[in-house]
């Protein structure tokens, strides 16, 4: 693949930041083009509102990672949305095989809806590399803070076009909690409902073992993004002796727990070592590693 990535000193924060450009580049009708391609025009809906829906898939082996429970999320994604998504099986395929076997990518899969008034969505995939420095927290873990949501649990599931359980492209929120956590010293930030319920990480799922039981948080009942990672895992439970479940959890329960995790696709399972400076247990005992393959 093409890849470049440069280095540059951010502005922000305290560690010097990793620019990874794109190395691979799929567009939905052109095929693959030169990763640095600008193809998006100016006044692409998914640019100017953020309106449209997008996947990350792990691509592991040269092979895209549950891509079919991705791709039937992004569909649930497209009808909330009312967006006309067209198979980008095909797309994701074609931008894998320009991948390398033995190098970890991050597929993304992006749907908006498209150029204002034109009535016909942008589809396009790229593939870039999956930092080293995500790779080590799998092993090293990291350190959260709980952040308010500012919505009680329930509120996305009463109100539709909040788009609870949506993966849209408006993430402007989900990465400003996450620098706001890296700006006050913590790795990842885990967001809490006004109510008091933990509900997920900006771009993780809560993952956590009480006794013989493997928890995440219900999607159906918070409008979290339902995890593909976490579904993956807990369909598995058993492999690991475990019983699977989904309660609601407050953030002083987790500090009770076995072991709690944050989960994606990406970044596989990475522990959670610190919850607002109170050291959680590490489980080492569950190998969530082994199950899901990293
Ligand atoms: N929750 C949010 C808000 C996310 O953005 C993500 C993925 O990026 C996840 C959960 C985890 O989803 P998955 O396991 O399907 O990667």
């Amino acid at each position: 693949p093409q890849t470049t990535i440069a280095k540059h000193v951010g502005k922000l924060g305290h560690a010097p930041m990793i620019m990874r450009s794109v190395s691979v580049l799929a567009v939905l009708g052109r095929g693959l083009l030169p990763a640095d391609t600008p193809f998006i025009r100016a006044d692409d809906l998914g640019l100017t509102r953020g309106d449209g829906i997008f996947e990350t898939v792990h691509v592991r082996h040269g092979k895209p990672w549950k891509l079919d429970e991705h791709l039937a999320r992004m569909a649930r994604s497209a009808a909330r949305m009312n967006l006309d998504l067209p198979d980008l099986r095909g797309l994701a395929e074609l931008a894998c095989e320009q991948w390398p076997v033995d190098q970890e990518g991050a597929l993304k899969l992006v749907c908006t809806r498209g150029v204002d008034g034109a009535e016909e969505v942008t589809c396009y995939a790229t593939i870039t590399p999956v930092s080293e420095k995500l790779i080590a927290l799998r092993t090293a873990g990291i350190s959260v803070t709980a952040l308010s949501y500012g919505y009680p649990a329930a509120a996305r599931t009463e109100a539709p076009w909040l788009l609870g359980g949506v993966k849209s492209l408006s993430y402007a929120i989900n990465m400003a909690s996450q620098r706001w956590a890296q700006a006050n010293g913590f790795d990842d930030a885990l967001w809490v409902s006004s109510d008091g319920y933990a509900l997920e990480g900006p771009t993780s799922t809560l993952v956590w073992r009480k006794g013989e039981r493997l928890l995440t948080v219900p999607a159906k009942l918070t409008g979290i993004l339902a995890g593909t990672t976490a579904r993956y895992l807990l369909d598995r439970a058993a492999e690991l002796g475990l019983v699977a479940g989904e309660e609601m959890v407050t953030p002083a329960e987790l500090v009770e727990a076995e072991g709690a995790w944050l989960i994606s696709g990406i970044r596989g399972p990475v522990p959670i070592r610190k919850l607002d400076g109170v050291e959680l247990r590490t489980d080492s005992a569950t190998n969530l590693r082994g199950l899901l393959g990293f």
